[in-house]
């Protein structure tokens, strides 16, 4: 900005020297020539008046001034007297302009250049009473002969003027540029500055405030990170715990024969359940942390989200049927690009919740639909429901609604929150409806990107 203001500047002033110079020099070399010709004509008046009382011999008696030439000519143009040149050897001056002019209205002026245009002839001519012309001629130098003989000062004004210029312009652009410099970008209000910067101040005010605002909320959603995985890390010691100290009770109560006979068949029952549960536990935990890590790309392939329901169905049908639960799939051919490890791992977690917070005889719905260009999964259940104040938590990691409940039926407490993150890795928007007493509906929408366009709407049977 300085080099930038600095040049600026010097141009400015080095234009306006030229500028200046130019205009004066003509100035002053126009008025020098208008005092030249007054001066011409006044001494041709004064040398006429002289000539017409005292008679020519007045001229060869009057001595040469330097810088005039005295010329008399008589009617027939011949020159009768001549201050420079012997009159015998000059032409006819009947035809010189001033002369001719002279004759016609009483006086002429005429200006002649020299061959080289170095210096010009001013001739002023006054017709006197006898018929005769009186001619008095002086020399001056043109504008580019006084410019070439004046080369010295003339360049050494030119130097001068530039390095003022260059100084006063480094000055100016430093003095200029150094309140601008002075802004403290943390504090911009405080320096003294131009009033034309406010807009930019008010700017850096405003992005300052937008930062704070930014690192607040960074902060705090550090800190709510931080407190999340304290939290999980809590809650992941106190799940594995409560198996844990179950499974070591009952083996060694085995161990110790303390227990009877009869019981150990139950307690090696409630040793497999405990350690079941425990395999859960930790296939959700590395399931929910390989979703996480949002670095490792997934491997996406194109699934039939029809077929996937089927397969679903066909999976938890045993299961469903341990509850008096009919499970089906609906809809038709519907495919996606996605993981299908991820993706059968969502829609399984949400069959599994369907059918365990399910209501003896109810119903499971699976059902894979093609809606305004995007592709919809959803599983819908006739079971207990969620509360209202509970539907926004339940995506939470190890958030239930009821624990011993979910404990009862082997909930880990983090399957939704699986489908939440999974849904997250494919940009699938996941809504939940439920009423409680009613039923449940979770719904799955992927973007119009994933889906695969060769798919078409069929309604298929249910399963
Ligand atoms: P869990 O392993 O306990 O089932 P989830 O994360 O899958 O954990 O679900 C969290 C909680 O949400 C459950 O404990 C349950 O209270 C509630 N929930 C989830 N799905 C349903 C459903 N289909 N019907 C009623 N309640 C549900």
């Amino acid at each position: 900005m300085r080099r930038r203001l600095f040049w600026s500047i010097f141009a400015v002033a080095m234009a306006v020297f030229a500028a200046c110079s130019a205009v004066s020099l003509g100035a002053l070399y126009g008025y020098h020539s208008e005092q030249l010709r007054r001066q011409l004509e006044q001494e041709t008046v004064w040398l006429a008046a002289a000539v017409e009382s005292a008679g020519t011999g007045f001229l060869y008696g009057s001595g040469d001034a330097d810088w005039q030439r005295v010329t008399l000519i008589d009617t027939d143009g011949d020159v009768l007297y001549d201050s420079d040149v012997d009159p015998d050897t000059m032409e006819n001056h009947g035809r010189r302009d001033e002369v001719v002019q002279a004759r016609a209205a009483g006086n002429g002026w005429s200006v002649r250049y020299s061959g080289t245009l170095e210096t010009r002839t001013l001739n002023y001519a006054l017709l006197l009473t006898d018929g005769s012309v009186l001619r008095v001629s002086c020399t001056e130098q043109t504008l580019p002969a006084l410019l070439a003989a004046l080369w010295l000062p003339l360049l050494l004004v030119a130097v001068l003027a530039l390095v003022l210029a260059l100084v006063l312009s480094w000055r100016t652009a430093r003095a200029l540029v150094r309140p601008v410099n002075a802004i403290d970008l943390e504090r911009p209000d405080e320096g003294a500055v131009y009033p034309e910067l406010r807009p930019l101040i008010a700017r850096i005010n405003e992005q300052n405030r937008q930062i704070r605002r930014q690192m607040e909320l960074l902060t705090e959603e550090h800190r709510r990170q931080d407190r999340m995985r304290q939290e999980f890390t809590a809650n992941v010691s106190h799940e594995l715990k409560t198996p844990l100290t179950s499974i070591s009770g009952y083996a060694e109560l085995m161990r110790e024969g303390i227990a009877r006979p009869e019981d150990v068949p139950g307690f090696a029952a409630r040793i497999y359940d405990e350690a079941q549960r425990l395999q859960n536990l930790v296939g959700d935990i590395i399931q929910l942390s390989r979703l996480e890590e949002a670095d490792s790309p997934l491997a996406e392939t194109e699934i039939d989200l029809y077929q996937l329901c089927r397969q679903v169905a066909q999976r938890f049908r045993l299961p469903a049927e341990r509850q008096s639960v009919t499970i089906a799939a609906e809809g038709g051919p519907v495919v996606v690009r996605a993981s299908e490890r991820v993706l059968t791992e969502m829609v399984g977690n949400l069959c599994d919740n369907a059918i365990k917070y399910n209501r003896h005889g109810g119903r499971v719905t699976l059902r894979a639909a093609r809606e305004g260009g995007c592709a919809v999964l959803t599983v819908e259940d006739t079971g207990i429901g969620i509360p209202p104040e509970d539907q926004a938590r339940v995506f939470e990691r190890f958030y239930r609604v009821d624990k011993s409940h979910s404990r009862a039926v082997g909930g880990t407490g983090l399957g939704l929150s699986i489908v939440k993150h999974g849904a997250a890795r494919h940009q699938i928007a996941l809504s939940l409806e439920s009423r409680p007493g009613e039923g449940t509906r979770v719904t799955l929408r992927f973007p119009p990107e994933r889906l695969i366009q060769k798919s078409n709407i069929s309604s298929g049977s249910p399963d």
